[in-house]
C-alpha cells in the first residue's frame, strides 16, 4: 500500500509538479513572517525541488539523462511526430563484449569506459539530439528532424570515434566498439513500443552479424 502510494506520487506529470511548486511559493508569500525569512524558505524549497528533479532524471555515473527522462522525452517526441509528421529517428547503441572488459580490467575500469563513451556521444551528436543511458551499457539517442538516410553519417562517425577512442586505465590501453541500431518513425506505428521494438531489432541484427556496425531498420 505504502509502495503503491510512493509509485503513484512518482508518476505525477512534471508539468503538474512544476505548477504545485509554483503554488507552494505563492502560499509561503502569504505567511505573516518577515520578508527575508519567506525569501529564504522559498529559495531553499526551490533548490531542493530542482535538485530532486535533476537527480530523478539523471544517471549518476555518466550524468546523462536516464531511462525515466528518456520515457518522458520519447513520449513527447512520438506524439509530435504523429501530429506534425516531422522526421524522427530513434537510435539504440550498446557496448560490445562489455562483460569481458569488466572481467579483464575490473568494474572500475568498466565505469571509466562508460563515462568516456558518454562524453564521446555528447561531443559527437548535435545539441538538439539527446543521448540517454537507459541501462547498464545501453544507450538511446533521439534524433529529431532526422530521417533514416540523414542518420547514417552521424552514427557512423560515432561508431568510428568509439573504435578509435583513446582509453587508458591504470596504464593499460583498452579498445572497445559499439553496435548501433536505428529506426525512423512511420505513421503505421500507432504504438511507441513498436517503434522501440523495431529499433531494438536493428541493434540485435548488428550484434548478430559481427558487432561494431550500424544497422538501419530499412535493412531488416
Ligand atoms: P554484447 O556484445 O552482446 O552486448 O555483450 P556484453 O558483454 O556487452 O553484454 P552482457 O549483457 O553480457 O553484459 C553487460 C555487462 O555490462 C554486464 C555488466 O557487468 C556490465 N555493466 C552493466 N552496468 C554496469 C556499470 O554500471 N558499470 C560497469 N562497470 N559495468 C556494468
Ligand atoms: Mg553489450
Ligand atoms: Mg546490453
Amino acid at each position: 500500500m505504502v509502495e503503491d502510494l510512493a509509485q503513484d506520487s512518482f508518476n505525477i506529470p512534471d508539468d503538474l509538479l512544476d505548477s504545485i511548486q509554483h503554488n507552494i511559493e505563492n502560499i509561503i508569500k502569504t505567511f505573516d513572517v518577515p520578508e527575508e525569512n519567506k525569501m529564504e524558505v522559498i529559495k531553499q524549497i526551490n533548490y531542493m525541488y530542482s535538485r530532486t528533479k535533476y537527480l530523478s532524471l539523471t544517471d549518476e555515473l555518466t550524468e546523462l539523462p536516464n531511462r525515466r527522462c528518456f520515457d518522458n522525452d520519447f513520449n513527447k517526441e512520438f506524439l509530435r511526430a504523429q501530429r506534425y509528421k516531422n522526421n524522427l529517428t530513434l537510435v539504440m547503441f550498446d557496448i560490445d563484449h562489455f562483460k569481458q572488459v569488466n572481467d579483464s580490467y575490473g568494474h572500475q575500469c568498466g565505469d571509466y569506459i562508460l563515462k568516456q563513451v558518454s562524453k564521446a556521444a555528447l561531443q559527437t551528436f548535435r545539441q538538439t539530439d539527446t543521448v540517454y543511458r537507459v541501462g547498464g551499457e545501453e544507450f538511446m539517442v533521439i534524433l529529431t528532424e532526422t530521417d533514416i538516410n540523414q542518420c547514417i553519417i552521424p552514427l557512423e562517425r560515432f561508431r568510428k570515434t568509439i573504435e578509435t577512442l583513446y582509453l587508458n586505465f591504470n596504464n593499460q590501453n583498452i579498445n572497445i566498439t559499439v553496435s548501433i541500431g536505428a529506426c525512423q518513425y512511420k505513421s503505421e506505428m500507432t504504438d511507441k513500443d513498436k517503434f522501440v521494438e523495431e529499433t531494438d531489432k536493428a541493434l540485435y541484427k548488428a550484434k548478430n552479424t559481427g558487432r561494431n556496425k550500424t544497422v538501419l531498420s530499412t535493412d531488416l
